[in-house]
């Protein structure tokens, strides 16, 4: 079914998300992948078995949060022991 090469990850997988673009909506707010999977633009996604997934990306990052550090990580671990 799929023409690429290689072929397009299955949509059950976890890279279903690579799968090449065939139909793109940009002003509907979605596309349709080679595998059959429907994604939208706030990362949700229509499975082609009728499965969803809810979106799981942020789409509104506010600069200077996405590179912050990992707030799981004490500051200065490092240089405090010296
Ligand atoms: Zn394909």
């Amino acid at each position: 079914m799929c023409p690429h090469t290689p072929q397009c990850p299955e949509p059950s997988g976890p890279d279903r998300e690579a799968a090449r673009t065939i139909i793109s909506h940009p002003e509907q707010g979605w596309s349709l992948l080679c595998n059959g999977v429907v994604i939208f633009e706030d990362t949700g996604e229509l499975l082609p078995g009728g499965g969803a997934i809810a979106p799981h990306r942020p789409t509104d990052l506010v600069p200077g949060i996405a590179g912050r550090v990992n707030p799981l990580e004490p500051p200065d671990s490092r240089t405090s022991a010296a």
